[in-house]
């Protein structure tokens, strides 16, 4: 808000000597370090500069709601609350509510009260250990979904004792819906919204072409400019999730932060990454669908992905998928053979799925 405050006043001083704006060429790209992640959020049109900013505000309004790690966050006082009913405000509210929804959809694969697991595990504070049976078997006992006190409303919210959630699995979904909702309030003709691997590519590029966007190689994770294929997109979410992105090593093996609810460890399901993308003008909040399914789906696995795919292919939100597999190859569903480009020489053995 300050930086908007700041950006008026020096309109302001500026008056009649400013330029003025070419809505064809005016762009603004500005870099948010929130939830964790670099983001690069570039907005184009005549209130480029507002409307970035405005983004910018609306992520650190979301981060102060949802961090585990900020104690003063709503979340983190619904987690110290010892089991007591917390007031939340409206987005906290929304958010849990759809986990809860994806939780029962996807037979538990997203869990947000996981969190004592991802603890145990040191992702959340960066102090890696891997935990013992024993524990690990004692923390899972604390899963559960939120209640809400009274069904339907979603102001306030308990937790059982001893229980916590971490959104980190749809917080930075639920952040590209709303800038989508900025952008659209803006009249930004066009944007490019990069929350880490959750990307909005809005309106196309300036040349009227689609928005690239890179699939990362999970094999040269190293190198963010390596791709196992890019998908021309406009007007769609596409959030990936990887094993290779948090990750730790001990004695040989490869620990990394997307936990299987089932057993609380690292999910192990032969998939090495999982990219869901959706149109942005779906309703229900189509870009947490796709961080909330490219969490789930990653610890699914292969055939239960596409399983999930199929059945959901009829419903009001369709998504499409690639999935990278550890036996080296990437899985395209059929609504993005068109989209997508194959990186010739990445070494993959490329399949179109119906
Ligand atoms: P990223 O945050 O890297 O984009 P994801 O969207 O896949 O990746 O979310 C992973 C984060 O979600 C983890 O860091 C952890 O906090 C949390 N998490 C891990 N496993 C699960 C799960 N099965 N269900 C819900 N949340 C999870
Ligand atoms: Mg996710």
């Amino acid at each position: 808000m300050r930086r908007l405050i700041l950006y008026v006043l020096l309109l302001a001083l500026l008056g009649g000597c400013a330029a003025p704006v070419d809505p064809d060429t005016a762009r603004e790209s500005i870099q948010v370090l929130a939830m964790d992640t670099a983001m690069l959020i570039t907005t184009y049109g005549e209130r480029s500069v507002p409307a970035a900013y405005a983004c910018e505000d609306t992520i650190r309004d979301l981060e102060a709601q949802f961090s585990r790690t900020d104690p003063d966050s709503a979340v983190s006082r619904l987690n110290n609350a010892g089991g007591e009913s917390v007031e939340v405000e409206e987005d906290l509210g929304r958010l849990i509510l759809i986990a809860n929804t994806y939780h029962q959809w996807t037979n538990g694969a997203l869990d947000i009260s996981i969190a004592p697991v991802a603890s145990a595990w040191g992702f959340t504070e960066d102090s890696f250990r891997v935990p013992s049976q024993e524990e690990l078997e004692e923390l899972l006992r604390l899963k559960g979904r939120p209640q809400f006190s009274t069904p339907g409303i979603v102001t306030s919210v308990s937790l059982s004792p001893g229980q916590s959630i971490d959104l980190g699995a749809i917080a930075k979904g639920y952040a590209a819906d709303k800038i989508l909702e900025v952008l659209q309030e803006y009249e930004v003709p066009r944007a490019n919204i990069s929350l880490g691997g959750n990307v909005l590519a809005y309106g196309g590029r300036p040349d009227g072409t689609p928005w690239r966007v890179g699939i990362q190689d999970p094999a040269r994770a190293e190198n963010p400019n390596a791709f196992a294929g890019v998908l021309n997109l406009t007007d769609s979410f596409a959030v990936t999730s990887g094993g290779y992105q948090r990750f730790f090593e001990e004695n040989g093996e490869h620990y990394h932060h997307i936990i299987d609810p089932a057993t609380g460890y690292p999910a192990d399901s032969g998939l090495v990454s999982v990219t869901v993308v959706a149109d942005c003008a779906l309703p229900e909040y189509p870009g947490t669908m796709c961080d909330a399914l490219s969490t789930a789906l990653f610890v699914m696995g292969e055939e239960q992905a596409l399983d999930f795919w199929r059945f959901w292919k009829s419903s009001k939100t369709p998504f499409e998928l690639v999935l990278i597999t550890e036996d080296g190859r990437v899985v395209v569903t059929e609504g993005l053979v068109d989209r997508f480009t194959q990186e010739e020489g990445s070494g993959y053995d490329y399949e179109t799925v119906s």
